[in-house]
């Protein structure tokens, strides 16, 4: 069978003159695109490739501290590829509570956990840029190192901090730079036990509230001040000389919206759940996102002073949802509390002290200075204020930091009893002032050198958000596993399926679960009953995962929401087409999709009656309008009408299209409401061209 150059050079996905170059190396004649050549030449062109494709994945600038994981991978292979004892290995995952053996295979996500701890990256092929750009860094940070210290002589290590004695700071790579170099540096001095972060969430009305408020009350930080708890985000309690931290939003959306920004400050989870009333929809669906988080979960089970607790159903509940509790030989961590009497608080602590215990958290005082917001606001008098948690090293007064994309200096700190502090370590709350803007939730904070490295962090941070912002296009969907499957790479796919009946989503859910193939294994991260809300949206972002719902719509904010996260979110009426849906991109089947492409927005100026309708006189502030094109009405924030453009006309004339900075009368089909203020999206439909 003969093949011809550019049918290859398509299928292996080169450019015509770069498959005649590998020809000619191969010693294969071809003249040029249209020459044919034999089944088993092209066969050596794909050999060819591929041995190259290892050569620089495998090459040497890999990090070899790379553990290449597609989906799952045995304990054995783990150590073997990190050149440890499967053993070490076992020993972390009974820390966590797991009791497994060396042939048993973990999954992608918690390979890269466990590799985390000897050093190691682990992860699928988009790993591997990422690792050898930090990898490049480190190697080029590395002979900078070397070089300052043959420069300066003498400069104790455990007093470099970031950014000393560098230069001026020019290119977007040198920025970012800084801002990889504040991770070297964490472990200096010796490490030290830290306090956990908790986080309350449960179902409304169980207590949630009320139990943050009971723990604060009987357990406050150095009791004989005497003082009143501030409110700043989080708070610490003291228990036999142990330290924890609890963050005052209570719930799962908070947690799940800090993980969707890429941060996760949460240790264990404490579900609270009221024992009048049993397991409800949120109670499963903090399960579900504290699952998702891998964040180990203690359950208090509240209001056991009512007449109609019924303590022994929650467990069954619990039981029915994979939390199997302790007293009843499983792992799960349950304590009766009351909110209201006061009882059981201590009990609960210590439990998750010993949750805390078993999950050896650390920090270096000494080290860099890392931490996270986990609330800010503007105060008229005091301006921006932060409170944040120390992750890492000593935050002090007088530090010039950088949290976010937002610099300052640390004018004073307070905690959380309102009392001025010079220093916060590992886990402390502390509210910070002296920032130049409100920073968000879930903002990193570092400390850094001086302003001026502060500010370049800062545009640094602005460049990676935009590209996070790119990178939202590589969002799991079903296009991508689609191609992913015919590329031969084995995934998960994480669902989060909606449907408007308990029956439906059980029976959709096996029928997902059966699609499973060897190469694609399907992950239900949530189910319910219901429409589709924000929070399913935010825990789709921060798990990479599809939303499907059922004869079920999402939400306004939801809808929103999976249109700025970019998440992948399909509808449907039929379960036959549902499952046709899925099970083509788990087979690598997919039909093309249809993509919306934006072209531009208008805003309405004046409006025109005219015999034949509504003219919107409308300036183009980007991109173009074009006559034909869809278009959305937007009057604030709300779509108000869909439809297309039907005229469109400059000085009484009919255009095709208006670019940005042009004027132009826009008539809309079918539609005569349109107001001044009004915008207008234009846009087209697209299908994505299969890559076959
Ligand atoms: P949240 O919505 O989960 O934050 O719940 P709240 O803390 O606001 O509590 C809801 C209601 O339950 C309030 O009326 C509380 O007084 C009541 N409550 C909370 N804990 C207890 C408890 O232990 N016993 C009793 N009897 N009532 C409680």
């Amino acid at each position: 069978m003969k093949v011809r150059v550019y049918e290859l050079a398509k299928k292996v996905n080169l450019s015509n003159k770069d498959l005649l170059d590998i020809l000619h190396d191969l010693g294969i004649q071809a003249v040029n695109h249209s020459s044919s050549i034999d089944e088993s030449e092209a066969q050596l062109v794909r050999e060819y490739l591929e041995e190259e494709r290892k050569n620089s994945d495998e090459g040497g600038e890999l990090p070899p501290n790379f553990v290449r994981v597609d989906d799952k991978i045995t304990i054995k292979n783990l150590a073997v590829a990190m050149e440890i004892d499967p053993v070490e290995i076992l020993k972390k995952l009974l820390v966590l509570g797991v009791a497994a053996n060396e042939n048993q295979a973990v999954d992608q996500r918690v390979a890269a956990h466990l590799a985390a701890q000897f050093d190691f990256i682990a992860g699928g092929e988009e790993m591997i840029p990422k690792a050898r750009e930090a990898y490049q860094v480190k190697l080029a940070e590395k002979a900078a190192a070397e070089e300052k210290t043959a420069v300066s002589a003498g400069v104790g290590a455990d007093n470099v901090q970031a950014g000393e004695g560098r230069a001026v700071v020019h290119t977007e790579d040198e920025i970012k730079s800084e801002i990889d170099q504040i991770s070297e540096g964490i472990q200096v001095g010796p490490a030290e036990e830290r306090p956990p972060i908790v986080t309350i969430m449960g179902h409304v009305d169980h207590g949630k509230t009320s139990l943050l408020d009971a723990i604060r009350k009987t357990n406050v930080t150095e009791s004989e001040s005497g003082g009143i708890t501030q409110h700043i985000g989080a708070y610490q309690v003291i228990l036999s000389g142990k330290r924890i931290t609890f963050l005052d939003t209570p719930g799962h959306e908070a947690f799940t919206s800090m993980r969707a920004r890429g941060a996760q400050v949460t240790d264990i989870a404490v579900l609270v759940v009221a024992a009048d009333d049993g397991l409800m929809p949120q109670s499963i669906e903090a399960i579900d996102h504290a699952r998702a988080a891998g964040v180990p979960i203690v359950v208090a089970i509240n209001k056991i002073d009512r007449p109609d607790a019924n303590t022994e159903r929650v467990r069954q509940q619990l039981a029915e949802h994979n939390l199997l509790p302790e007293d009843w030989g499983g792992d799960t961590i349950c304590v009766e509390v009351s909110a209201l009497k006061k009882m059981g608080i201590d009990n609960l602590l210590e439990m998750i002290l010993l949750v805390a215990e078993m999950a050896e958290l650390k920090a270096w005082p000494k080290g860099q200075v890392m931490g996270t917001v986990v609330e800010a606001s503007m105060d008229k008098s005091k301006g921006a204020l932060a409170t944040v948690l120390i992750s890492n090293g000593t935050l002090r007064v007088g530090d010039n930091i950088i949290v976010g994309t937002v610099s300052g200096k640390v004018r004073a700190m307070i905690n959380d009893r309102g009392e001025r502090v010079k220093a916060a370590g590992p886990a402390m709350p502390v509210e910070i002032f002296g920032l130049s803007e409100v920073p968000q939730a879930g903002d990193e904070l570092n400390v850094v050198e001086d302003e001026r490295i502060a500010r370049q962090i800062a545009a640094g941070r602005q460049i990676r958000d935009r590209e996070k912002k790119l990178a939202q296009g590589q969002r799991m969907s079903l296009d991508d596993l689609f191609k992913q499957v015919q590329e031969g790479v084995t995934h998960t796919l994480n669902i989060i399926l909606k449907a408007d009946v308990q029956g439906t989503v059980e029976a959709v859910r096996q029928s997902l679960e059966n699609l499973a193939t060897d190469e694609v294994t399907v992950n239900i991260i949530h189910e319910g009953v219901g429409g589709i809300s924000e929070s399913d949206v935010t825990l789709a972002t921060a798990s990479n995962a599809i939303v499907v719902g059922f004869n079920v719509k999402p939400d306004g904010k939801a809808a929103k929401a999976a249109q700025t996260e970019n998440i992948d979110l399909r509808l449907y009426k039929v379960i036959y087409e549902l499952l046709d849906n899925v099970n083509a991109a788990i087979n690598g089947m997919l039909e093309p999709e249809q993509h919306e492409v934006m072209l531009g927005t208008a805003e309405v100026r004046a409006i025109f009656k005219t015999p034949k309708g509504i003219v919107a006189g409308s300036y183009v502030l980007d991109g173009k309008v074009v006559r034909g094109a869809r278009v959305r009405l937007i009057r604030s924030d709300e779509v108000v009408f869909e439809g297309r453009i039907n005229t469109l006309r400059r000085f009484k004339e009919d255009v095709r299209e208006v670019t940005a900075g042009y004027e132009c009368g826009i008539g809309l089909d079918g539609n005569n409401d349109i107001q001044e203020g009004d915008r207008m999206i234009a846009f087209t439909i697209e299908e994505t061209a299969r890559a076959v």
